[in-house]
Order: C-alpha cells, then sequence, then structure tokens
C-alpha cells in the first residue's frame, strides 16, 4: 500500500505552495511541512497583484483558448477545461471562507465583468461563433453578445467612445467574472496555516540544492540568507513551487525527467492609468485577439484592478527582453540553465520559432508612444500622459524535448520523479487561478493509490464536485449558488 508522506518540504512561497500546504494538511492532519521561502515576504513573486492580470481565467474572455480551425470552425473544449479548472478553484477557496482560513473574500477577490472585444469582419464572425458555441454550454450560458454599438457602450463605454460608427465590432459580456489578488491570497491562506500551527514558514531562506539519499528520501539544502548558514532538512516528499524558478531547482534534483525540459523567459510589462476621470468609466475586464506570432498568454487586455483598496486601469502585457527566470532573479538564470543535455533542443526550438522570435524582437523595440497607439485599438482616446510603464512578473516559457525537437508548452507542466517523491510546476498558464486543479494534478501523479483510496473523500469535503462533471447543469447551477454567494460574486 502507498505510504502517507510525513516530512514535506515546499520550496517558494507562492500561490501553488499554499494551496498545495493546506490540501497536504487536510489529507494527512499528522504531516509535518516545510515551506522555504527565498524573498524575505511571501507571494512576491509571480502571484503579487500587479505581477500578474488578476483575471480569474473561466475562459469567458479569453479568446485563445477558442481556437478557429481552417474551416472557421470554434473548438471550445479547452476553454470548458479551464472553466472547469475555475469552479474547482472557486470551491476550494469557498472552503477555505468557510473554515477561517480566510476571513473575507473582499480581501483577495472581487467581482469584474469579462468581456471579449473584436472588431473587422473576420474577428466579429469569429466571436459570433464562438458565442453560438460557448452559450450552449452550461458554464456559459449566461453569455451575452452584442454587434451593437450602443449595447456594448453600456458594457464598457470607453471602449467605443471615439470609434469610427461605422467599423464592425462585437462583444461577449459575462458578468460573473472575477479579478483576484493572487499574492492577497496566498498571504492569507499562509497566515491562516501559522495561525492554526499547520506549517512552519521561514522566509529569506534559499534552497540551493536537492539530493537523493540512499533510503530515498531528499536531503534539501536551506541557505539562511541572513546569516549565511545553510542546513539540511531531510524530506520523504519535496515539492517544487518555485515559479520561474522551479527549472534550475528541479535540474539540481538529477531526476531523469528534469533532462528533458528547458526554459525561455519573457518579461512583462503594463500601461497603468491611475487618472481617476478615466478609470472611474471603465469596470470591465476586456480581452482581444493576439497578434500574429504572439505567444498565447500575450493577448492584450485592458483590466479594471483594485488593489488594496486603490482602483487602477492595466493595459498589456507587453514582452520585454531579461535573462532572469525569476523578477527578482539573477541575470544567469537563463545561462545556468542550459546543460550539455538540452542545448540541442533548446537550439532546435529558437530555430523552430522564427516567428515567435520576430515578434518578441519587436516588443522589445517598442516606445511608451508606440504601445499607447496600440492601447488606443482598445481606448481610442486614451492619452500618453495619464498612462505608465510598470514592469510586470516573469514568465518562463517551458520548453520540452521530444524525440530531439524543442517543443514549446504554453500550458502548466507537472514534472515529477517515477517513484513520486518530489514534484516541480513548470510554466505559468492558465496560472494562479487553475492551482487548484493543478496541486491536485501534482497529488494524483505522486500518490495515485492514495487519491483513490483514503484520501478521495477528505478531497471531497474542500471541493464537493470532486470526481463529478461541469458538463451537468444542475451541477453548476449548485456549485456556483454556493460559490457565488461565498465569494459575493453575485
Ligand atoms: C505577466 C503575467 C500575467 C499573469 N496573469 C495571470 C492572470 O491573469 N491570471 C492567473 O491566474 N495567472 C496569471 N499569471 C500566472 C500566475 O501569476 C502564476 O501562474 C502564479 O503566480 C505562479 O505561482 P507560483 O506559486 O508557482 O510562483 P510564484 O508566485 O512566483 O512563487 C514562487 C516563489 O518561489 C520562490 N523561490 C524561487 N526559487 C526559490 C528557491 N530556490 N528557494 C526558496 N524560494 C524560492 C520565489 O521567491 C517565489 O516567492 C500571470 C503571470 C505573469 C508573469
Amino acid at each position: 500500500m502507498e505510504k502517507q508522506p510525513q516530512e514535506v518540504v515546499l520550496i517558494g512561497a507562492g500561490i501553488m505552495s499554499a494551496t498545495l500546504s493546506i490540501i497536504l494538511k487536510k489529507l494527512n492532519p499528522e504531516i509535518k511541512i516545510s515551506v522555504f521561502e527565498k524573498l524575505d515576504k511571501i507571494g512576491f513573486e509571480s502571484s503579487e497583484a500587479f505581477n500578474n492580470a488578476g483575471t480569474g481565467h473561466s475562459a469567458f474572455c479569453e479568446l485563445n483558448y477558442t481556437p478557429q480551425d481552417k474551416n472557421g470552425n470554434v473548438d471550445i473544449a479547452k476553454a470548458i477545461d479551464i472553466a472547469k479548472q475555475f469552479e474547482t478553484s472557486k470551491e476550494f477557496w469557498s472552503y477555505l471562507i468557510d473554515n477561517n482560513y480566510i476571513s473575507s473574500p473582499e480581501n483577495f477577490l472581487r467581482k469584474t465583468p469579462h468581456m471579449s472585444f473584436v472588431w473587422g469582419e473576420n474577428d466579429v464572425n469569429f466571436l459570433r461563433k464562438r458565442y453560438e458555441a460557448m452559450s450552449k454550454h452550461p458554464l456559459f450560458s449566461d453569455m451575452e453578445y452584442s454587434e451593437d454599438i450602443e449595447q456594448i457602450k453600456t458594457w464598457a463605454p470607453l471602449i467605443v467612445n471615439g470609434r469610427d460608427p461605422k467599423e464592425k465590432v462585437a462583444a461577449t459580456f459575462m458578468e460573473i467574472g472575477t479579478d483576484i489578488n493572487f499574492g492577497e491570497l496566498t498571504r492569507e491562506i499562509f497566515k491562516g496555516l501559522q495561525n492554526k500551527g499547520e506549517v512552519t514558514l521561514e522566509t529569506s531562506h534559499e534552497v540551493t540544492d536537492v539530493t537523493r539519499l540512499s533510503n530515498g528520501k531528499w536531503a534539501v539544502k536551506v541557505k539562511d540568507l541572513k546569516s549565511g548558514n545553510s542546513k539540511p532538512v531531510n524530506a520523504d516528499f519535496v515539492f517544487i513551487g518555485a515559479g520561474g524558478g522551479a527549472i534550475l531547482t528541479l535540474q539540481k534534483s538529477g531526476i531523469p525527467e528534469s533532462k528533458n525540459f528547458g526554459g525561455f523567459p519573457v518579461g512583462g510589462q503594463w500601461l497603468i492609468c491611475q487618472n481617476k476621470e478615466v478609470i472611474d468609466k471603465h469596470f470591465a475586464k476586456v480581452y482581444g485577439k493576439a497578434q500574429l506570432g504572439a505567444p498565447p498568454m500575450s493577448v492584450p487586455h485592458l483590466d479594471t484592478r483594485v488593489i488594496d483598496g486603490k482602483k487602477s486601469l492595466l493595459f498589456g502585457p507587453f514582452a520585454v527582453f531579461s535573462t532572469k527566470f525569476l523578477k527578482e532573479g539573477s541575470n544567469l538564470d537563463l545561462f545556468k540553465s542550459v546543460k550539455l543535455g538540452n542545448v540541442g533542443f533548446l537550439m532546435n526550438c529558437g530555430l523552430n520559432n522564427m516567428d515567435l522570435t520576430k515578434y518578441l524582437i519587436e516588443q522589445v523595440l517598442l516606445s511608451k508612444e508606440k504601445k499607447v497607439e496600440s492601447l488606443r485599438d482598445y481606448l481610442p482616446e486614451a492619452k500618453l500622459e495619464d498612462w505608465f510603464e510598470q514592469t510586470a512578473g516573469q514568465r518562463v516559457q517551458v520548453i520540452e524535448n521530444q524525440g530531439g525537437k524543442g517543443v514549446l508548452k504554453f500550458g502548466t507542466e507537472i514534472v515529477a520523479a517515477q517513484d513520486g517523491s518530489i514534484a516541480a510546476l513548470l510554466g505559468a498558464s492558465p496560472g494562479a487561478s487553475t492551482s487548484v486543479s493543478a496541486m491536485i494534478n501534482v497529488l494524483n501523479k505522486c500518490f495515485p493509490e492514495l487519491m483513490k483510496n483514503q484520501w478521495n473523500e477528505s478531497i471531497k469535503t474542500m471541493i464537493p464536485s470532486f470526481g463529478k462533471d461541469f458538463n451537468d447543469a444542475t451541477l453548476v447551477a449548485e456549485s456556483r449558488a454556493k460559490t457565488n454567494t461565498t465569494l459575493k460574486i453575485k
């Protein structure tokens, strides 16, 4: 029979480790969990509010989740999959509120309508077909669609003000979209766990090595960045939740599975507006279509954000060049990750993705004026002086070796040792919104027998829909009735 993990080390204090800590503790209350974070505060890398867009990715508005084939058919399978994962996250966050891990949903989540917006004949036809396909599914049955500029104006006046009235436009609107402060959610979860004495969390502690011991356990070398001293911590399960830094730590473990992966960093930048006259007229997250050659995470969007009670509008992300794997990382990160075993497929990937390379070079060369010009596609009356540039989080695009070819992976990848004793989460899309399903997948991969047997019923106490399918309209209605109330979405 599969053994319950007893001593666990989680590397990094972002949303992924926070989520896994709480799930593991509920599944096995005897477990000893130690979390090490190299920064002097928690949730301040990718999970921090302004480092990501804060979109509760539920596929209501993200057009890259619904690709169109050559015959014009819109495939909504990925959108359904992501929407299901987001419902799972909402159930889990509701459980955290009901069980006093989080005091109030407003601390991290706000209802913010999600819109898709397009212009031009082709894209309008695409959005109409997307709406027709999606609105038949219970997860999207409340979606509204319009090609009428006056209707769109009632949803988001700034995106139509100043636009040529003859231009063909279309939009969809989902009232129950969300904006989420994942940094705050991370801190709330860890605060709840620490108050209940359920984890040991040490900040300013960097994991510098991970080595397999002869008894099969792992020796995790942890450096106290304040004193400079290092200590070994033994674990029978290690989760590398180090965000962009995960690939470097995974490589240190030496597990054969790590040799098939490499990464390429893509920095992000926002345009931000805090002019009250402008921001008070917009309340939605508006997603458009990505530029040709752009990676899926570069879909432009205009977002209402409320962070620490202060409202802003954010537009982007624009790509910026950096060799760091973390915003607070080292310029040597990319070079350190290139090994004899991965250099071949990494170069092959570069050569086969010239359109992405071209896109990144163009982005890096964009001046602020050019960025505001692209913002005017969404906000025709945008003024240069109302917007400032701000660095967003760092992403590491995962590259997998598939028979000597380097293939870019745009989702998240869970890489685990064959015996399930160590696992890492690579990639950042759809990201924090689907952190609960991602962590359930880690457990399925590392502890398949426990998940099927002893742990199965406990998971259902945290996620009532576990094992059921959100294709069922009654389940969607029941689940949303609970989460909309607890999370104050409707
Ligand atoms: C520009 C951008 C926009 C995004 N938009 C969205 C969005 O709208 N919606 C969404 O759901 N997701 C979004 N994401 C993705 C989301 O931010 C990430 O998927 C999520 O925050 C990752 O969480 P994490 O816990 O894995 O990593 P992080 O939050 O980065 O946490 C990792 C932690 O590990 C620490 N660490 C690293 N190495 C070590 C080490 N060796 N020892 C100790 N500690 C270490 C780091 O300091 C960090 O605190 C976006 C990301 C970016 C970059």
